[in-house]
């Protein structure tokens, strides 16, 4: 082994082996609340750049093949009585959920789309690449305090990725999943299957399977404060009817929640619940969420839409309310610190951000395995028709 092989082994080792090592205890971000209160910060209309989707057997595909669109009932009749359990345990494929896929498919979506991308190969350059549900995340940790997350950054040709890794107390919940918990989930995608049909102007068909591996995914770009974003999102339907049928103002969230009855429990809703559907539509631009209330027995019997602009109105005179500006200054804060963080071009190279209710965002450092999480095929590709590095020809050639 020469010197220079021994040298990088022994660098390897040094970042590497103390697992959470942090980088310097002033490399940490605080979340309080009341630190992020200041005007709400620039974000702009989320426009979509393209889709994809992944099958029964979560095959990928570059077009909307899963893409369903909305179909309420009738609003004539008493209203619905959607028997979200039926159908279940024996017609529910659910998706493997410890096969975890990272960014891929999005990656999948950039390799094919990256040449065509407007602004060119210099926007994607300078833009933070990652799933929607992680920008959720960060839009709702100075409220969170149940549960934690870690989020892996890499720089990658000045791309900035961010992925989300599952915290050993998110695995051991998730494998300790009590049965009436994996019941609801699969409550909350029957839902969907009464309110969405396969094609525009026809109707929802609830005899058939629940298959989770099923997703249509949009891809978007955007802009918080000074920072590109080019993220993807699983979005449940576009409403054929909408005023707009452009995407993202076409498409609805659809959810389900416990049926209310008390001042109490709508406050909670609003509280906590609600800022989460927040987050994640606003996000994307998706201008309506519409809630299935749910009846002890499983039954949806009302429907409620609840649209994304006016979500804050709940809270806004509430002390302990949430706050959209608080919620974007935050990111864009988290955003600024990972990329003051992550200066190192370097796909096998991993910044774990982690947080804890509670406690500051901190920072580790990991080379090499288990943290990477940009797959071979894509640095692979991308590597290869840089212009900077064109393929010298082999004397064989
Ligand atoms: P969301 O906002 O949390 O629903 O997540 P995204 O819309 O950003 O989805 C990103 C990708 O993660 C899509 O391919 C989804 O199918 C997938 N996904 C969403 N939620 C889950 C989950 O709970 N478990 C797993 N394994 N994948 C998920
Ligand atoms: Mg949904």
């Amino acid at each position: 082994m020469d010197r220079r092989e021994n040298k990088r082994k022994s660098e390897n080792v040094e970042v590497a082996e103390p697992r959470n090592k942090l980088i310097s205890p002033a490399s940490s971000l605080p979340t309080d609340p009341t630190l992020y209160s200041g005007p709400f910060p620039f974000y702009g209309r989320p426009s979509e750049l393209g889709c994809f989707s992944l099958d029964a057997q979560r095959q990928y595909h570059g077009d909307a093949q899963a893409l369903r669109y909305y179909s309420p009932p009738p609003t004539n009749d008493q209203g619905p009585s959607f028997d979200l359990r039926d159908g279940y345990p024996d017609r529910y494929q659910p998706r493997d959920e410890e096969l975890q896929e990272g960014l891929d498919h999005l990656l999948r979506w950039l390799l094919d789309h990256r040449g065509k991308l407007e602004g060119g190969p210099g926007w994607l350059a300078g833009a933070i690449v990652t799933w929607r549900g992680h920008l959720t995340k960060l839009l709702t940790t100075p409220y969170e305090q149940q549960e934690g997350w870690q989020l892996a950054a890499s720089r990658f040709q000045g791309t900035l990725y961010l992925n989300e890794v599952e915290t050993p107390a998110a695995r051991a919940q998730r494998l300790a999943r009590p049965p009436l918990l994996r019941e609801l989930m699969y409550m909350g995608y029957k839902f969907e299957q009464y309110m969405c049909a396969d094609k525009p102007g026809s109707f929802p068909d609830p005899s058939g399977e629940v298959n989770t591996n099923v997703a249509y995914c949009s891809v978007l770009r955007s802009h918080l404060g000074n920072h590109r974003l080019l993220f993807s999102g699983e979005v449940d339907c576009m409403d054929p009817r909408a005023p707009c049928t452009q995407p993202p103002a076409c498409y609805v969230e659809l959810k389900t929640s416990k049926e209310m009855h008390r001042p109490g429990h709508w406050r909670n809703f609003y509280r906590h619940k609600l800022l989460k559907w927040w987050a994640q539509s606003f996000l994307l631009g998706v201008p309506n969420v519409v809630a299935g209330f749910r009846n002890p027995e499983g039954f949806v019997c009302s429907l409620k839409t609840f649209p994304t602009m006016e979500m804050f109105e709940y809270v806004r005179n509430d002390r302990d309310g949430w706050n959209p500006s608080v919620c974007m200054n935050f990111c864009a804060a988290f955003l600024n610190f990972a990329q003051n963080t992550v200066v190192q071009d370097d796909p096998r190279l991993v910044y774990l951000f982690s947080w804890e209710p509670g406690s500051p965002v901190t920072v580790s450092k990991h080379q090499d395995a288990p943290y990477t999480f940009l797959p071979t095929w894509y640095v692979e590709a991308v590597t290869q028709d840089l212009p900077s590095a064109p393929k010298t020809p082999s004397p064989k050639d």
